[in-house]
């Protein structure tokens, strides 16, 4: 588990004026499947580069799996269950193929050659970039870019993987296909993935999501309690996605009509909402 313990932090000196995360507090646990959003500079990336280790914060504390960040040789002790890819990760390659990319951060952890060839082999399958391998990265467009730095990321297996928008350059059904094989490894292998996304429309694949609003999480929560209360969109800065919005006004109508009511038990209502948004827009999910 990954715990944030009354958390805060700033850039530069003074933090009072610069405080960007603001006593925070959070637990991920092994397999959860979280969305991360909030308005532009609300913290988002800061936050997991903390969770990361990469920034130390002001105040608190960061547990990942009872090791604490701020000692030197536990911080190095919890790295390898710690994997990130960046919206940009693919621009920083310098092997001469995607396959010896890919191979680099196994070879950190792993002497024997088969078990390298054996990690590069499952990622490149679970990425579904085999006809890349032998590529010059350098040659790739922005989302094969982003796929080979996914499969890479992945070889190390990481057990909690940050994804900042890693994924934003696939087409629709390039990210669908991705998502529910990550998923498929989050719940067999009980790895958790922690997405942050400026597409709104993705959190409704989520289990739970997270909503930072000025450095403050102001919501925690099924994705579906948050996307059938367009006040909450508003509080937060966020614009409730135009498919949300006549999902929700579908809904409000089928219910004044009486057509639902035969069916819905009330306290389920937020759960059958999510379910039917996935069915109506046919969404692949796993
Ligand atoms: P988000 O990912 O939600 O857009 P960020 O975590 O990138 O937000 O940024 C949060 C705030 O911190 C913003 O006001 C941003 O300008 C500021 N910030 C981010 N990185 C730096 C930095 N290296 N130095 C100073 N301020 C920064």
């Amino acid at each position: 588990m990954i715990e944030l313990l009354d958390v805060s932090f700033g850039y530069g000196q003074d933090d009072k004026t610069h405080a960007v995360i603001k006593d925070v507090n959070l637990q991920i646990k092994s397999g959860e499947k979280i969305a991360l959003i909030g308005h532009n500079g609300s913290g988002k990336t800061t936050l997991i580069k903390l969770c990361l280790g990469l920034l130390s914060p002001k105040s608190g504390r960061i547990l990942v799996d009872g090791l604490d960040l701020s000692n030197r040789r536990e911080l190095q002790k919890s790295r390898k269950e710690l994997g990130i890819i960046f919206q940009d990760s693919y621009m920083h390659y310098f092997g001469s193929t995607v396959q010896e990319d890919v191979a680099f951060g196994p070879s950190n952890y792993h002497k024997d050659s088969f078990k390298i060839k054996e990690l590069v082999d499952n990622a490149i399958n679970l990425v579904g970039i085999e006809t890349l391998r032998m590529r010059n990265p350098l040659e790739l467009s922005g989302g094969q870019g982003q796929l080979a730095s996914i499969a890479s990321a992945i070889a190390t297996e990481p057990k909690y993987l940050f994804m900042d928008e890693s994924a934003v350059m696939l087409d629709m059904q390039s990210k669908e296909l991705l998502l529910s094989r990550l998923f498929g490894i989050c719940k067999n292998l009980d790895k958790s993935i922690i997405y942050i996304t400026h597409d709104l429309e993705e959190i409704s694949k989520f289990d739970r999501l997270l909503v930072l609003c000025e450095g403050e999480f102001t919501f925690d929560g099924k994705p579906e309690t948050f996307i059938s209360s367009p006040e909450l969109w508003e509080k937060n800065r966020l614009e409730l996605p135009s498919k949300f919005r006549l999902f929700n006004l579908l809904m409000q109508r089928l219910k004044s009509a009486d057509v639902m009511q035969y069916h819905l038990e009330i306290d389920d209502e937020p759960g059958v909402y999510c379910r039917l948004y996935r069915d109506f827009f046919s969404e692949r999910h796993e």
